[in-house]
């Protein structure tokens, strides 16, 4: 009997023990402030935003949105950054991505101060994931390693099989799970013979941007299998990578979508920009 991994109370966990210690600093006269970057009104970017304004609110950051056209420039761009990045008021610095097709992405990332980049996008705190030692980890990859562990699932001596090796999931997810001891493999587009690999996986990551990707005859019984999708069907539903009625009865943990690592990303957000604050404020 497979167990749910519900990511709207693992959130709500985290969110509150943030609420509580951003009481206290707010009780001691300080503020903790998000700035959030939106160009362009894409409709998902726009609902990840006030999600994520919408946690700020709760946990009682400051948070400070900064709509802007989609015919800004980027120089305009690095040039609000550069004056968040001098603020000492401002703890973290957002940019909500994709960005319209004129900006490059990665010089935005790379104009965000490493100390108030709470993505973790840029190549130095990528880096720090790659050695071990870092201060803020993306905020999937860490929503996922924080799901497993409330859960209990150890990771230490596990196959793990990460499909999708994006700079922001695939990636770091990877990374995470080895420091945690686990045998990693990561798959992607160019893998061969990918149901032999999954079906050996104790613990299966799924970030491919495909709609039931992942079925069940793909995976071992009593695996954990976590969905990162977030796509819409052909119904226009919200849903995952994972076809979750039929994989899930051969799981011993599932997480669902929504509601699953969703809210985690958001929480883990949440905890980065706190890190931040303190980071700034030793
Ligand atoms: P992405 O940049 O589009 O990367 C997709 C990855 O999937 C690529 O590495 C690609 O391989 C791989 N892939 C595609 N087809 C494949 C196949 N047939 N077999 C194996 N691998 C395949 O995606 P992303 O940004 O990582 O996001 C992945 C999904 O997670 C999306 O649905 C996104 O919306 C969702 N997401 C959710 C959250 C959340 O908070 N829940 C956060 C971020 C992203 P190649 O590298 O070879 O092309």
């Amino acid at each position: 009997m497979y167990k749910i991994m519900d990511g709207k109370l693992v959130s709500a966990s985290v969110k509150d023990r943030i609420r509580a210690e951003v009481k206290e600093l707010n009780s001691n006269g300080h503020q903790v402030n998000l700035a959030v970057i939106i160009v362009g009104d894409d409709p998902a970017s726009r609902v990840y935003v006030n999600n994520k304004k919408k946690a700020c609110e709760y946990v009682g950051f400051v948070s400070e949105e900064y709509a802007l056209p989609v015919s800004t420039s980027q120089e305009e761009l690095l040039t609000l950054i550069g004056e968040l990045n001098e603020r000492r008021d401002v703890n973290g610095i957002l940019c909500q991505l994709p960005l319209p097709p004129h900006i490059d992405d990665a010089a935005i990332i790379a104009a965000i101060a490493v100390e108030k980049d709470v993505d973790a996008f840029s190549a130095h705190n990528v880096g720090k994931i790659m050695i071990g030692d870092y201060d803020f980890v993306p905020c999937t990859p860490a929503g996922v390693m924080k799901l497993l562990s409330f859960y209990d699932i150890d990771v230490d001596g596990k196959n793990c099989v990460m499909i999708g090796r994006s700079n922001i999931v695939g990636k770091p997810m990877a990374m995470l799970m080895m420091h945690k001891n686990g045998t990693v493999t990561i798959a992607h587009s160019h893998t061969r013979n990918l149901k032999e690999i999954t079906r050996r996986a104790d613990i299966v990551v799924v970030a491919v941007r495909k709609v039931r990707f992942l079925t069940a005859d793909m995976v071992k019984e009593g695996a954990v299998v976590i969905d990162v999708g977030m796509n819409r069907d052909e119904n226009g539903k919200l849903c995952g990578d994972v076809d979750f009625d039929s994989v899930k009865e051969k799981c011993s943990y599932i997480t669902p979508v929504p509601g699953g690592v969703g809210p985690m990303t958001i929480a883990m957000l949440m905890q980065n920009t706190l890190k931040a604050f303190y980071i700034q404020n030793p």
